[in-house]
């Protein structure tokens, strides 16, 4: 394939400029609404939280939305509001980020590590269905990468019993299953806007449900657990609140909500072109020998967070290290997500979680790369991608 010397043994590089695997768009839009903040008056707790959550339940469908200072503060929030706690588990895919699992630690809860499908890498509910034991509370499925988790299954799984579904979609805000968004699969369920995800508040969450009980627990969470918002004490000209269950400071100001509502202008158009990047990926992979995209299930709209690449390591002289390194030096900056959480030094010391409980998820971790997407790549910026990684697998074809 004519492919030339590896950047990493001295050759030249795809790219001069390294391709990072994914960064936000800021347009004057944003910054122009970021300013007008600034200039309003109302830094914090102020017009912008409310006027943002509305936009987001407009796009997303959902009943209610509480944003929060981060996703990882609305995952805290979602098991809070569930008043989990010591005794109680909680499962949750090994292949996630760890704050999913914290989020249970967070309470006192035990996290439960429920295996993947091999094809999609989603929580797998047989997995699930086996985990399960009296003192299971809830579920936290994830929609990795962007495609929505079988909650179907996962309803099966956990028919009859006392046991909250709820839903990690920090990767998967705009996609869906048979038409209907994931934000009305599962009880709760969670956003984060940090600047890798499809939309930036620069630090960010969201709680969505349809149940506005849980809608304003988790509203009291974020700010002290206190009932009574500072706007309704200074419209009742009274200073008093109750405190009623423990709350936090995980409020988000009105400059981060003010960018998140004007990202959201964009997001359809983002969405469509992290699809279409990924079509372009699926396209020059799926008849490889050397790699293999994850799979979709039937009727879901994968929003791409990321779009991993599975290594053909049997057909491959490299192993995953070497190839990150070596498609590195070619100025693609792939990524991994992510090391199975069982596997982190916090779990195996204190939940005695240890190698060989998810095999599934352990042998993907070793194939697994995120090539880099994101709305702002260009189309040559794809190809080179591609060039890249064929450079590299060709080169180390056995
Ligand atoms: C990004 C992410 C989080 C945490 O979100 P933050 O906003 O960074 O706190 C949680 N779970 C998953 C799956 C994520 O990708």
């Amino acid at each position: 394939m004519g492919a030339g010397q590896l950047a990493i043994d001295g050759g030249t590089p795809v790219r001069e400029e390294p391709l990072p695997y994914g960064r936000q768009t800021v347009g004057d839009g944003d910054i122009a609404a970021v300013e007008q903040v600034l200039r309003s008056g109302w830094l914090t707790t102020g017009p912008a939280i409310e006027t943002f959550e509305k936009a987001i339940t407009e796009f997303t469908g959902a009943g209610h939305a509480v944003a929060l200072s981060s996703g990882t503060a609305a995952l805290h929030a979602m098991t809070s509001v569930l008043e989990l706690g010591p005794g109680d588990e909680v499962i949750v895919p090994s292949i996630t980020f760890a704050a999913t699992a914290n989020a249970a630690v967070f309470v006192g809860a035990t996290p439960v590590f429920a295996d993947v499908d091999s094809r999609t890498l989603l929580i797998d509910p047989e997995s699930v269905a086996a985990l399960i034991t009296p003192s299971t509370r809830a579920i936290i499925a994830v929609d990795y990468a962007g495609q929505p988790a079988d909650y179907d299954a996962l309803e099966s799984a956990i028919a009859g019993r006392q046991i909250e579904l709820l839903s990690d979609s920090c990767h998967a805000v705009g996609s869906s299953v048979d038409g209907s968004p994931v934000c009305k699969r599962a009880g709760m369920t969670t956003l984060s806007f940090h600047p890798v995800k499809h939309l930036t508040t620069a630090e960010g969450g969201m709680v969505l449900t349809d149940r506005a009980d849980w809608a304003a627990r988790a509203r009291a969470f974020r700010s002290h657990g206190m009932n009574a918002p500072h706007q309704d004490r200074t419209a009742g000209a009274t200073w008093i609140y109750e405190i009623d269950t423990l709350g936090y400071n995980y409020r988000m100001s009105d400059i981060h909500a003010a960018l998140g509502r004007a990202q959201i202008d964009m997001l359809p158009e983002w969405i469509s072109r992290r699809r279409r990047i990924a079509e372009i990926y699926d396209g020059a992979f799926a008849a490889s020998e050397l790699c293999a995209p994850l799979q979709n299930r039937p009727g879901v709209v994968n929003s791409y967070h990321l779009y991993v690449l599975r290594l053909a390591l049997t057909r491959l002289t490299a192993d995953r290290q070497r190839i990150f390194e070596a498609l590195h030096a070619e100025g693609i900056r792939v990524n991994v997500h992510y090391i199975p959480v069982h596997l982190l030094r916090y779990y195996r010391d204190q939940f005695g979680t240890s190698k060989g409980q998810c095999p599934v998820a352990e042998k993907a971790y070793q194939e697994i790369i995120s090539l880099p997407i994101f709305p702002a790549m260009s189309d040559g910026d794809v190809a080179d991608v591609v060039t890249g990684v064929n450079k590299v697998l060709e080169h180390c074809r056995r």
